[in-house]
């Protein structure tokens, strides 16, 4: 794919879609050519547009609904230097053309689509030799096995930032984007820890980017992470659901509500359009069994210091400390937990979650509670010396 040109960057500022159920055009207005590849998923059925990194400037409630044969459509950075839109479509369909039309006369250039209905069958062998021909690319990248530890005697937390780019998880009444209050609030966490210098401050995003989920995990892996902390705000139905909550990694849900908030985060990938292999498609018994139970335990110890820590100070969920099956904390060597600064779907919650003095005083909070967690286990960790630095050391 080519870089986008030196300069401007393509800026994005229109986008629509015409047509019926049987012959769908999308267009998106662009202020300059790109070049453009395009691809189908199934479950759900999607068509995925990918571009050279793009500027989206298009107005808040675009993509929201659709027509014809496309019910919804997102867009956004998907990885450096490359952008997407994700068209939802209402079933089987088949691209008929997709190509980038240059500027002419008052018209700017656009990215086209058009696809028509077409039958399971079709799509599922389009799918098919699309998928055989990425594989004879090498496509599909085995997990690499995380090299030895560095031997520097630095404490490595991984700071999680959740959704990002083309995925902006949940949005709040007032607008807020999960994204952006969860990136905002990683940034001072980091802040504030790195005034320690024992810690070593790793971001598995650092902008407006999307990262697929087992990217993240493997992210902590490969940085031998002692401590994995994904940062959400998501949003649930109910308006007396806020507070603070930390979430740890088990294959039964605490309640309805874990559950269905871990179903709708392991769809980030789906958002986003990136072909899940399908060994990861749910969230297997295998895979708690891969988490080591001591792994989990110290998951756990680390929620509770999390919540003894918060609680003077913010305002916690009544059931403050939840479990479900998140796909984001399945690293098995890695003790890992998702802190939901609060609910963007409640209107106090999110005036919270967009406050500075908020964020600071919360994020010195989870400091307390990382602190407190490395000082306990690097006192178990003597008390049981030799003390061994990696888990996946022979
Ligand atoms: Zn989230």
């Amino acid at each position: 794919m080519a870089a986008a040109h030196a300069g401007l960057p393509v800026v994005a500022r229109e986008a629509r879609v015409v047509g019926d159920g049987s012959r769908t055009r999308f267009v998106m207005d662009l202020s300059g050519p790109a070049a453009l590849s395009v691809f189908m998923l199934d479950e759900p059925y999607r068509v995925v547009v990918d571009l050279p990194e793009t500027h989206f400037e298009l107005p808040v409630d675009t993509g929201k609904s659709g027509k014809g044969l496309v019910s919804a459509f997102r867009y956004g950075l998907i990885s450096a230097g490359k952008s997407r839109i994700v068209l939802d479509a209402t079933g089987p369909v088949a691209i008929d053309k997709a190509f980038v039309l240059p500027a002419e006369k008052d018209q700017p250039a656009r990215v086209v689509v058009d696809l028509v209905k077409s039958t399971r069958t079709a799509f599922l062998e389009t799918l098919r030799v699309s998928r055989d021909r990425d594989r004879q690319n090498a496509a599909h990248k085995p997990d690499v096995a995380p090299g030895p530890a560095p031997n520097d005697g630095k404490l490595r937390i991984v700071l999680d930032p959740g959704h990002g780019g083309i995925d902006s998880g949940a949005i709040g009444k007032s607008g807020a984007l999960e994204k952006h209050v969860v990136l905002a609030f990683a940034q001072t966490l980091k802040e504030k820890l790195e005034a320690n210098d024992r810690y070593e401050i790793i971001m598995t995003r650092n902008n407006d980017t999307f990262l697929p989920l087992r990217g993240r995990v493997q992210f902590a892996r490969q940085k031998h992470a002692d401590l994995f902390v994904s940062i959400h705000a998501d949003s649930f139905s109910g308006a007396d659901v806020r507070g603070a909550t930390v979430y740890t990694l088990s294959e039964r849900a605490s309640d309805r509500m874990a559950a269905s908030i871990a179903e709708s985060e392991n769809k980030s990938d789906i958002l986003a359009g990136v072909d899940v292999p399908e060994d990861t498609n749910e969230v297997s018994d295998i895979l708690i069994d891969l988490a080591r139970r001591e792994t989990k335990n110290f998951a756990v110890v680390f929620a509770r210091n999390v919540i003894k820590e918060l609680k003077p100070d913010v305002r916690l969920f009544k059931r403050a400390h939840q479990q479900a099956g998140f796909m984001v904390l399945r690293a098995p060597d890695v003790p890992s937990a998702l802190v939901e600064l609060g609910y963007l779907s409640n209107a106090d919650d999110e005036k919270l979650l967009t406050s500075p003095e908020w964020r600071d005083k919360t994020a010195v909070a989870v400091t307390r509670a990382i602190d407190e967690f490395f000082r306990t286990r690097v006192a178990n960790m003597a008390a049981s010396a030799p003390v061994t630095t990696g888990v996946g050391e022979p």
